[in-house]
């Protein structure tokens, strides 16, 4: 952490900011320069708030210099992270794709399309048994009767399943049939249910919330990582701006960026990132491009009757299409899919 002093900080202002920043258990040391007087607060300061140094006497600025979050930095891991679950494999060098419908509806529909999904190269099926919906009077989805018949799916077609848990009470349930945690963009902060799915051994998809930045979402991923689950996989799903044209904005330099700060890998979500089926196949193979390590994709044997994001799905040729189309930009860059 760098501390720069007021240009009209006296001498003791500085000496007190010098204990005040040992007290913390950080070195300081002192740079005089013509201008300004800077202290350099050396040692490892996540734990130290940068505002509780900023209200000190004759303080101008303080800068952090770590990034707030650790097990998911780089420098503490500087090759990427590999997630097996079943049938998925997600990062290192392979793409891993997520498909099914929004909300599993019936036996008939969550069997017919893993069938189809698996059919066009998808790796592990999603669908929703628990859906957080906006509107308490849209479907809820069909709880455990749903995760069963996802656990039928994984039988009947041998693919992983992704699905949603929205509690930390309904944890053992979810994990007890899912290979895959989705923590949904509404959870992203819900702290104790980060705890709750960082003390099973299943792997998490953890969704960006539509008004975090990127190092919330990678302090979120922190509590998992830090309850000793060390398979996370952050999803970027688009985020809320003022842009209406799209249901979300979809911006994949966020997949460029966490590259370059977290080993974790990255999963792009077109479907929710767009809401609107045309604009999927496209940003799917622009994710792709961005360097994703995985996709999850909205598909339904029939979006016009679909009970949940009908409207972003791809119905079944949409999406062995667009796996047609971002086969060919994961190949022209030497990735696995
Ligand atoms: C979903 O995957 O269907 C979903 C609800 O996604 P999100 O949490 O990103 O809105
Ligand atoms: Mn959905």
């Amino acid at each position: 952490m760098i501390v720069v002093m007021k240009k009209e900080a006296t001498p003791a202002d500085v000496n007190h900011m010098v204990q005040r920043i040992e007290s913390l258990g950080l070195k300081a040391h002192v740079i005089v320069g013509t201008e300004r007087t800077v202290i350099a607060a050396v040692g490892d300061d996540r734990k130290t708030h940068k505002e509780s140094l900023e209200s000190g006497p004759g303080v101008a600025e303080v800068m952090p210099i770590l990034a707030p979050y650790k097990r998911a930095s780089l420098e503490l891991k500087p090759e990427p992270t590999q997630i097996k679950a079943g049938s998925l494999t997600v990062g290192a060098g392979t793409i891993g794709v997520i498909a099914g419908p929004c909300s599993v509806e019936s036996e008939e529909q969550i069997l017919q399309c893993a069938r189809a999904v698996k059919k066009a190269g998808a790796t592990a099926l999603r669908g929703g048994a628990f859906k957080p919906r906006t509107s308490p009077y849209s479907f809820q989805g069909m709880k455990e009767d749903g995760l069963k018949l996802l656990a039928a799916a994984r039988d009947a077609t041998g693919l992983a399943v992704v699905t949603e848990v929205v509690a930390s009470e309904d944890v053992p349930l979810v994990a007890k049939y899912a290979d895959v945690l989705q923590i949904g963009a509404r959870n992203m902060q819900n702290y104790r249910l980060l705890e709750a799915v960082g003390a099973t051994d299943r792997p998490v998809l953890l969704k960006r919330g539509p008004s975090a930045t990127i190092d919330e979402l990678l302090l979120a991923a922190e509590y998992i990582l830090n309850g000793g689950n060390p398979n996370v996989m952050l999803c970027e799903r688009g985020i809320r701006t003022f842009e209406t044209h799209t249901r979300f904005t979809l911006p994949l330099a966020t997949v460029v960026y966490l590259h370059a700060k977290t080993h974790l890998p990255v999963v792009v979500d077109p479907s929710h990132g767009t809401g609107h089926t045309y604009l999927v196949p496209q940003m799917a193979a622009a994710s792709v491009a961005a360097g994703a390590d995985g996709l999850i994709l909205e598909v339904h044997p029939d979006p016009e009757r679909a009970m949940s994001d009908g409207y972003q799905s791809l119905n079944f040729e949409q999406f062995a299409a667009t796996m047609e189309m971002c086969r060919k930009v994961a190949g022209a860059l030497g990735q696995k899919m």
